[in-house]
């Protein structure tokens, strides 16, 4: 595996593909600059080894379409900030002579920013000749990306053909080391807690992880595709009809692994989707007809305590409940708590996945984990498939 100090940058111009998808405002303004700051490591080290870079991102969806709200442009300045460098940002055309005679006219410190890679159809659609134009901005590629790392676009797989001298940059390399720590080398117990609202983008991890997860904790609206499957009366809560079938066969495979996939035995429930006081606690294959379940209920917080605690290697995706709503917080603050605790107790504990790393950052806990992962699917997918696309493009 290459990285960047296997790469001679000097006199170089190198192409650095970044995640810059921060979450912005009505207005355009930057609400979070992880994404930003986080690749500060790589950018620096290319620079103060003699390197030009060029950086190439993507900014939110805009399929293949100039959108003014989701320029580059408006992020040069926090760029410009957070790097303490100044930033050269070039909106021509990829392939055209006016943003090579650009790049030219810019210092070996100056930073060059691209244009949202994602304006372009060819991104998505892996676009051979596009590939080319870009690789003839620069003499090495540098993917720092992770959380794209499972997409086959031009800019995260395909370009790296055209390239001979290629490498992770320092945070892609931090944060797949990371999850490969939890695939071949964990101590066990390795718990794996997953929760949020959809089972089924998440039921090929619970598969994979019926591997060799010795625990298994459900939460989540996910949890009621569970209940529902084994005939339970879940009320008018979340629930995938399509997802039934695949629920019961992951419950029956859990018992033949010999893996011990909970599910919660009591939920919160309320009349409303709504943050409000009134509710009730039941078993969770008991909800009342007019209820939905917003919350794991203190039965499961405890049982799930009791096997966090004892766990030397924790992975959690997805929170157990509406954690947004203050009277639903509950079961996701108690069980981000006990991943701290068992944390300081010597475990290794790694979270990914947007709306686990907003409930971390809601509870204040974000620097009390081991390690946190920016890329939610790329995360899901390489504890699916053990392998990621990004990484095999450097690689080949
Ligand atoms: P996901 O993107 O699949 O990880 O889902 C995250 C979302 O799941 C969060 O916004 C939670 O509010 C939501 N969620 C968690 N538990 C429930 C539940 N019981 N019913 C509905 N939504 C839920």
């Amino acid at each position: 595996m290459k990285l960047v100090e296997d790469i001679c940058f000097k006199k170089k111009t190198v192409l650095v593909r970044v995640d810059f998808n921060v979450p912005l405002s009505k207005n355009g303004h930057v609400e979070d600059k992880t994404r930003i700051s986080s690749h500060l490591s790589t950018i620096n080290y290319i620079i103060e080894k003699g390197g030009k870079v060029i950086l190439l991102s993507h900014l939110g969806r805009p399929k293949g379409k100039w959108n003014k709200e989701l320029s580059l442009k408006i992020l040069s300045k926090t760029i410009s900030t957070e790097y303490k460098r100044n930033v050269c940002f070039f909106d021509q055309k990829i392939g055209s002579k006016k943003l090579i005679e650009n790049i030219l006219n810019t210092s070996q410190k100056d930073i060059v920013l691209l244009e949202n890679i994602r304006f372009y159809d060819e991104e998505a659609s892996g676009d051979l000749d596009f590939c080319k134009k870009l690789s003839q901005l620069a003499d090495v590629f540098v993917n720092d990306a992770f959380a794209t790392a499972h997409r086959k676009h031009s800019s995260t797989f395909y370009i790296a053909k055209y390239f001979n001298e290629k490498c992770l940059g320092n945070l892609f390399y931090e944060e797949y080391s990371s999850i490969l720590r939890v695939i071949n080398n964990f101590s066990s117990p390795l718990t794996a807690i997953i929760g949020g609202a959809k089972i089924s983008s998440k039921i090929n991890v619970i598969k994979s992880f019926l591997n060799f997860a010795d625990n298994i904790l459900i939460g989540g609206g996910m949890m009621f595709t569970f209940i529902k499957s084994l005939g339970g009366n879940i009320g008018g809560s979340l629930y995938e009809k399509k997802e039934l079938e695949k629920a019961e066969f992951l419950i029956k495979l859990a018992k033949k692994n010999n893996v011990n996939l909970m599910i919660p035995k009591d939920s919160i429930n309320s009349y409303v989707f709504a943050d409000n006081e009134n509710y009730k606690i039941s078993e969770s294959n008991k909800i009342p007809k007019d209820m939905i379940g917003l919350d794991v209920g203190p039965k499961t917080i405890f049982e799930y305590q009791s096997i966090i605690v004892k766990s030397k290697t924790i992975v959690w995706n997805g929170p157990m409940g509406v954690f947004e709503f203050k009277n639903f917080s509950k079961g996701t603050k108690m069980i981000a708590e006990s991943v701290v605790s068992s944390t300081q107790d010597g475990a290794f504990s790694l979270v990914g996945g947007g709306d686990s790393i907003s409930a971390l950052k809601k509870f204040n806990l974000t620097s009390k984990v081991s390690y946190i992962s920016t890329g939610g699917g790329a995360l899901l997918h390489f504890f699916e498939k053990k392998e990621l696309p990004a990484v095999q493009a450097i690689l080949n």
